[in-house]
């Protein structure tokens, strides 16, 4: 259609020379009438032009003005350039109505949404960011996001780079509520913060935590108690009616259950209320796995276990020793529970490029694989049965990877049901202090 058109022009053009041409002939001024009809047709197209750069210079923007008509292929310039400018000018309202929508939809958010550009500086904040951080626009933008929200451990997780896990503080100077931090990457290299206010969540869960620590110091008193009757009368056991004799036992069994519960729920209370071990602290590991064995060849003497240990000699970890030992004592007295009799149970530790593995493994009964992810949540057992049959809690798979969190590693697990188990405690390389 386009090309019709210059074809169109170009023959108007021959048109004219071959008209002009001709008159001119008839006239004998042929040269004169060419180039004179030649001047008529520059004028006419640059008159044209004019028009059109008046009107592109005119404006700011191709959308504030309307073109000037036209015939023939200017008019089909004209009415091409108008057709864009249509076409731009409804893309470009509907881009405005997203940019409010968004604006409008993010400004009734609760949460802080903040946009940080490639050099770590404000872009942009919803008026939440304003309530919560007290950020001004336009103010700040273009400001280090880390002067305006000013603690240093924001500055190190901002820098630190790792945003799999949110920060919970709350920033003096600016609240006293605490605040959760979330960062994400987009784009090239930019940042999305958001931040909301977990001042409420954290209230309950401080009620959460002084409730279990005050139910369990209140029950050790009544329980105790109780325990020192229930001795006192199995000591005396002839003297009591025979038909009691097993309620009095079952009693007792039970009581002791009760006390282990409260004992490692006290634990796991104080774990989560007591301050992270300090690096002077230290747990020799050789040592470690010397006295789990002792003490669990002593309480499991009837399941006959045998142990192997190997671990780097003086091998010693920055961390608390009662920590430790309880991590490695709930670990070593399940494979001893969850095994039968006459098993081997593995001890060892080693280290990595980048970390430090502590295991223990058993060839005893395994773990399903769908119950892997759960078992450290507290109360999950595998076959509630056979824990109470081996007097568990359901506590101390929760007790070990709190501990470890509280050294910066982690639990894993790896089992098959029939073929044994292995459970490793991974921590930072940092941790340790000195091998051999
Ligand atoms: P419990 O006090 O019941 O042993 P834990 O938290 O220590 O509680 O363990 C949770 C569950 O994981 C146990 O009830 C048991 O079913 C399973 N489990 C833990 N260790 C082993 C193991 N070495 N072999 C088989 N099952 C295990």
């Amino acid at each position: 259609m386009f090309m019709k058109k210059w074809r169109g022009e170009f023959d108007f053009f021959l048109l004219i020379l071959l008209a002009s041409g001709f008159v001119g002939f008839l006239f004998d001024r042929t040269t004169f009438f060419i180039a004179s009809a030649l001047f008529f047709y520059s004028v006419y197209n640059i008159y044209q032009l004019k028009r059109l750069s008046e009107w592109a210079s005119e404006k700011q923007t191709i959308e504030e003005t309307s073109l000037p008509e036209g015939s023939g292929n200017w008019g089909t310039i004209f009415d091409s350039i108008y057709k864009l400018q249509k076409k731009q000018r409804s893309s470009s309202n509907y881009l405005k109505s997203l940019i409010n929508k968004a604006q409008e939809s993010s400004a009734a958010l609760e949460m802080a949404v903040v946009m940080i550009n490639e050099q770590g500086n404000l872009d942009w904040g919803n008026l939440a960011s304003e309530r919560l951080l007290g950020f001004k626009f336009p103010d700040d933008q273009n400001q280090a996001v880390t002067n305006l929200v000013r603690d240093p451990r924001f500055t190190a997780y901002f820098y630190g780079g790792n945003y799999t896990e949110t920060l919970q503080i709350s920033i003096e100077g600016i609240s006293e509520n605490v605040l959760e931090f979330q960062i994400t990457f987009f784009g090239k290299n930019e940042r999305l913060m958001l931040v909301r206010d977990v001042t409420q969540l954290h209230k309950l869960e401080s009620m959460r935590k002084d409730f279990v620590g005050n139910v369990s110091h209140e029950l050790g008193t009544p329980i105790t108690v109780i325990k020192g009757y229930l001795e006192s009368i199995i000591d005396n056991i002839d003297s009591v009616d025979a038909k009691w004799h097993n309620p009095i036992l079952q009693m007792e069994q039970q009581s002791n259950r009760m006390e282990a519960i409260v004992k490692d729920l006290l634990l796991l209370s104080t774990l989560e209320t007591r301050a992270i071990p300090g690096d002077e602290l230290s747990a020799d590991v050789p040592t470690l796995f010397r006295e789990i064995e002792e003490t669990t060849t002593k309480v499991m003497k009837d399941y006959k276990h045998r142990f192997t240990t190997s671990a780097p000699n003086q091998l010693k970890l920055r961390g608390s020793y009662n920590e430790l030992y309880s991590v490695i004592l709930n670990l070593v007295m399940n494979a001893a529970k969850y095994s039968g009799v006459n098993n081997t149970i593995q001890l060892s530790a080693r280290i990595e490029d980048d970390a430090v593995f502590i295991e223990v493994a058993d060839d005893g009964l395994g773990i399903g694989r769908e119950h892997l992810s759960r078992l450290t949540e507290r109360f999950y057992r595998v076959d509630k049965s056979r824990s109470s049959e081996t007097g568990g809690t359901g506590l101390g798979l929760a007790i070990v990877k709190h501990i470890l969190a509280r050294h910066d590693g982690e639990l894993n697990i790896q089992s098959r049901v029939g073929k044994g188990s292995r459970f490793s405690c991974e921590l930072p390389l940092y941790r340790v202090l000195n091998s051999t």
